[in-house]
């Protein structure tokens, strides 16, 4: 549907047209505005969620195709998850969590073109010969380096606390693999706050690591404090399926939203197929589909949006016979350093980190190929995606027959990047709360792109929703309702 320009915009409140008055919208069925709309029906207000395509989960795509799982989105949580432990108990799903499998023993890091197993322990990491002499004393001297406590790229940080190798060789292939992101440009402070935090707080990040580790002995498997690996035996989309079902009719798919207006008691959405009126809006998307609806409001707000990079990525997805694969995947993954210069950030052994992902005999491997380090490859047309990531396969994995399983998804539009300017960004993002009574932002780019990062983020904004509201019994409720939610047992 076309989109009206601003003078024809009264002609579109047909009362006739006009559905019920809201106490909140909702705008986009992502994790982020299920969670947020779960807790605020939960507090018996008026909700609708209106999600552009016929399904919500947005980023989290689950298929199974012949006994395999497919991830085409996120694959883990990792906790510790605070939000998403409240979401994933107050729907029941704890039964239905898995932790990683018992074979991840390894993470694999590329180099000088072969695939080598480091263990997943920090210290023995450390002291592991992966690296040369030269990096190991570097290293050694991390805790004599002076703090610095302005922002900087993540790629200074490393390369400033840890030096150069332990920059190339660690720092920015986990980047690659976790962001899809380039550390030459990404602000270390957005990226990982915990780590400017420890070099302030402790002088040190090996040091600080180390009491933090002394810490957190102890504990099981679902312990939320411990830092974890767990998804569900039907896959990440378990989540956006329940919330789906726990929030039944005030789900409204299919319908793009192309317009909020302010009026005097609230809010209007033009929505395909009518029109709203809400009292507050929650806007639920990625940073540059944001730009786009607030941009009318607050033009700053939405330039703020738009210039947050989301580089194109590409998830292959590669079934293969056990036998056809001589490597044990007895790992995570494995990791591409770009000073190894291949075609692949990083390829998950899916069938080993999680139970299910693979019929018995067969092997799952999930690669990504393309964010900021090489956006070009993102847009490799599906078989020839397929033949680079299965040649990978075959260099590093010692793959010896073509898989019986290929399947390519495209994200145009990948992972936030947030660089040096973020926190200036986010500060006139979150100001829109403050010009615009009643309008709020929730989303990826805010606190962290990760799916619990999501959930947290979205529990807050529900409740400022709520207190701005103030409904004295309706927001009562719903800390009631929240309050009464704790983490899965252990
Ligand atoms: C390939 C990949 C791998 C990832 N791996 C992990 C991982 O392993 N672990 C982890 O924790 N996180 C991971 N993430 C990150 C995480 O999945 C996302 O950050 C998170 O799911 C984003 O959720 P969201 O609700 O904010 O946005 P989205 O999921 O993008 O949802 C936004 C929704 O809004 C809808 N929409 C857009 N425009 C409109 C409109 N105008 N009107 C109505 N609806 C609209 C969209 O259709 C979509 O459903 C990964 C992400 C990707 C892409």
């Amino acid at each position: 549907m076309r989109v009206p320009a601003a003078g024809a915009w009264v002609l579109l409140f047909d009362p006739l047209k006009m559905k019920s008055n809201l106490d909140i919208a909702v705008v986009g069925g992502g994790i982020s505005g299920l969670s947020a709309a779960w807790t605020l029906v939960r507090a018996g207000l008026r909700v609708r969620l209106f999600e552009k395509r016929h399904a919500v989960g947005g980023r989290i795509v689950s298929e199974r195709t012949g006994g395999f799982l497919m991830e085409h989105g996120p694959n883990a949580l990792i906790a510790p998850a605070p939000g998403a432990e409240q979401l994933i108990s107050g729907l029941t799903l704890c039964d239905s969590r898995i932790e990683r499998g018992d074979r991840v023993r390894h993470r694999y890091l590329v180099r000088d073109g072969q695939a080598r197993a480091l263990p997943l322990d920090p210290l023995r990491f450390f002291a592991s010969g992966f690296f040369s002499l030269g990096a190991r004393l570097r290293l050694l001297a991390e805790p004599f380096i002076a703090p610095d406590p302005g922002d900087e790229t993540i790629a200074r940080f490393a390369a400033r606390r840890f030096g150069s190798e332990f920059h190339d060789y660690v720092v920015d292939p986990l980047v690659g693999g976790l962001y899809a992101g380039d550390p030459t440009t990404l602000s270390v402070a957005a990226v990982f706050p915990q780590l400017k935090r420890l070099e302030r707080d402790s002088g040190s990040i090996v040091g600080g690591l180390l009491r933090a580790r002394l810490h957190r002995r102890g504990g099981s498997a679902f312990d939320p404090r411990r830092r974890k690996l767990y998804s569900f035996r039907d896959g990440m989309a378990t989540l956006p399926r329940a919330l789906a079902e726990d929030l039944g009719t005030a789900i409204v798919a299919n319908a793009p939203v192309h317009a909020i207006r302010p009026t005097a008691a609230g809010f209007r959405l033009q929505v395909d197929g009518g029109v709203w009126s809400a009292h507050s809006v929650i806007v639920a998307l990625p940073a540059y589909a944001a730009a786009k609806l607030i941009a009318p409001l607050d033009a700053a707000a939405a330039e703020a949006a738009r210039g947050i990079e989301h580089p194109p990525l590409a998830v292959a997805f590669l079934g293969y016979r056990s036998r056809d694969i001589t490597h044990p995947l007895d790992g995570l993954g494995v990791l591409m350093p770009r000073v190894e210069r291949r075609g692949v950030l990083g390829m998950l052994f899916s069938s080993t980190l999680f139970e299910g992902r693979a019929p018995d005999g067969h092997v799952a491997l999930t690669a990504y190929v393309g964010g900021a380090r090489q956006p070009e490859l993102a847009n490799l047309a599906p078989r020839e995606m397929a033949a680079m990531v299965h040649d990978e396969a075959r260099n590093l994995l010692g793959a010896r027959a073509a898989p019986l399983l290929s399947r390519v998804r495209y994200w145009r539009y990948g992972l936030p990047q947030p660089g040096l300017d973020h926190a200036q960004r986010i500060a006139r993002l979150r100001a829109i709360e403050a010009s615009l009574p009643g309008l709020f932002v929730t989303g990826n780019y805010l606190n962290g792109v990760s799916t619990a990062a999501c959930v947290d983020e979205a529990f807050a904004v529900a409740q400022r929703v709520s207190e701005r509201l103030r409904y004295g019994r309706a927001a009562a409720d719903m800390f009631r309702t929240l309050d009464g939610l704790t983490a899965c047992e252990p």
